[in-house]
């Protein structure tokens, strides 16, 4: 194969040019992007690295949310310059990374990083005189560490409105793959060959789905084809990865929207097979749940409020636990340790899908317990869970699970009244439940005292968190 060398000005390595297109170039009176709108900082690096004789752009989501009238969340800068070098221009910039390096240049609290430009590993070629292939025999990249030119940064990164280049200096945007006229149609396409580009990185499913929601554009119809045939690739991404982009994709504020699109696309049943399951089987409860869920979380985040993922992935998995409770009560468990012993096996079997850390796993399984809890109000116990600090996630919960058309005979009610009750009425709410007969908390010997009477529901009775 005819190799051709290229060096690039102060380019930090030589390597073998594959690709080598010229961009559509849009001058400042061509787009609506003005030096002004972006953060000095990041401005200001990029003419730095510039003036030291270095290539440097901003790029990325920052350029592209600009296009759109949407505040980006960072600002990155793409570069000629290795990390050292560019940690050679400022004082305030640190390497971060040990695979692929990174350098995070700070400024108070705003952090910029700047990254140096990479190219895509070769498919086939070049590979010969190393041991160690770059991708698995699916195709899927597994390093991903070779600098290269400009043109090639453009043509490895996924989405054509990700590829754009906007130089503040001259105020003008570099455009190698047609993104300005997608971002004006509202589209998402995938550079190169949508079916191959998955298979590189399978991830790419997940990010088309999360910018599809978040900017409301469609996905072009050659990359959303091969999606739910590759969707069972997403198996493969290491646990700890997916755990991040799951947030990102549920804690971006446009959740229900992304919730459908992964389940329309067949991508939410290898994120979390055991919903993916209840919602087969259990559909209207399933999906109106963990939908009620998504769309508070967005609501929250639309209002600044704050959201807990562990609270999202108690609803997200809520669903699948009553086959898991009823199976065990089957083999003679007594309901609450057969609850306790199915939130484990939930938990753990999520976790090997999606790395769930321990500091969210345990607050998940008190928000569950504290549904076994809420109905035993009797004596003092609706006061102590009252001062439990799991309290208010406990009742939001209970609440979600009413609106999801779970039958708990007005208990979400009550606690909404009880809490906003003086000591007297409280006390009077307790004794009217004693006199009732209700459920006060006496446990299973109560219980099998009015064996006769309507059977109350709990978290560990399965059939209410069925909502059958
Ligand atoms: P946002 O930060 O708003 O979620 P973003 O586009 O900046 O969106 P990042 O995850 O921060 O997304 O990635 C920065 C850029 O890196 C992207 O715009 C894209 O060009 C490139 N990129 C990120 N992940 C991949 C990937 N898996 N494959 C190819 N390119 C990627
Ligand atoms: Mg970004």
């Amino acid at each position: 194969m005819l190799k051709k060398l290229f060096q690039s000005f102060r380019s930090p390595l030589r390597r073998t040019q594959h690709k080598r297109s010229t961009p559509e170039v849009l001058n400042s009176s061509q787009h609506s992007l003005q030096r002004a709108q972006f953060s000095r900082y990041a401005v200001n690096i990029v003419e730095r690295l510039q003036n030291a004789g270095y290539q440097a752009y901003l790029v990325g989501g920052c350029v592209r949310d600009m296009l759109l009238n949407i505040t980006p969340k960072d600002f990155d800068v793409a570069t000629s310059a290795t990390p050292e070098q560019v940690r050679a221009e400022f004082r305030n910039a640190r390497i971060i990374g040990r695979r692929f390096k990174l350098v995070h240049i700070h400024f108070g609290r705003e952090i910029i990083e700047v990254a140096t430009f990479r190219a895509n590993h070769p498919q086939n070629d070049e590979e010969e005189d190393t041991n160690q292939s770059s991708r698995n025999e699916s195709g899927r990249i597994l390093r991903d560490n070779v600098y290269g030119t400009l043109e090639e940064d453009a043509q490895r990164r996924d989405f054509t409105i990700n590829a754009l280049y906007y130089d503040p200096v001259s105020e003008r945007i570099l455009d190698y793959a047609n993104g300005v006229h997608d971002i004006r149609n509202n589209l998402l396409r995938l550079i190169g060959d949508p079916a191959q580009r998955y298979q590189e990185d399978p991830v790419r499913m997940l990010r088309a789905v999360r910018f599809a929601a978040k900017l409301n554009f469609g996905i072009e119809k050659h990359t959303a084809a091969p999606i739910r045939d590759l969707a069972p690739m997403l198996r493969e991404i290491p646990s700890a990865r997916l755990f991040e982009e799951v947030l990102k994709l549920f804690l971006s504020g446009y959740a229900a929207d992304t919730f459908e699109m992964l389940v329309d696309l067949q991508l939410f049943d290898p994120l979390f097979p055991a919903s993916a399951e209840a919602l087969e089987h259990n559909p209207t409860y399933t999906h109106t749940l963990i939908s009620e869920a998504l769309i508070n979380t967005d609501l929250r985040i639309k209002q600044n409020k704050p959201v807990t993922p562990a609270f999202l992935f108690a609803a997200l998995l809520w669903p699948a636990l009553p086959k898991r409770v009823m199976r065990l009560q089957d083999r003679g468990m007594p309901a609450i340790p057969a609850m306790q012993e199915a939130a484990h096996e939930l938990i753990a079997e999520q976790c090997q899908r999606i790395a769930i850390p321990k500091r969210f796993t345990m607050p998940i399984r008190e928000i569950w317990d504290m549904q076994e809890r809420l109905p035993r109000r009797s004596g003092k116990r609706a006061d102590l869970l009252l001062d439990n600090p799991r309290f208010r996630a406990g009742y939001d919960f209970l609440l979600l699970r009413e609106s999801a058309g779970e039958q708990t005979d007005g208990l979400g009610e009550w606690w909404t009244d009880y809490q906003d009750a003086n000591d007297s009425q409280r006390r009077e709410m307790i004794k009217e439940l004693s006199s009732k007969g209700e459920a006060t908390g006496d446990g299973p010997k109560k219980r099998r005292r009015s064996s006769g009477s309507k059977r109350k529901r709990s978290a560990g009775d399965a059939s209410s968190a069925s909502g059958e």
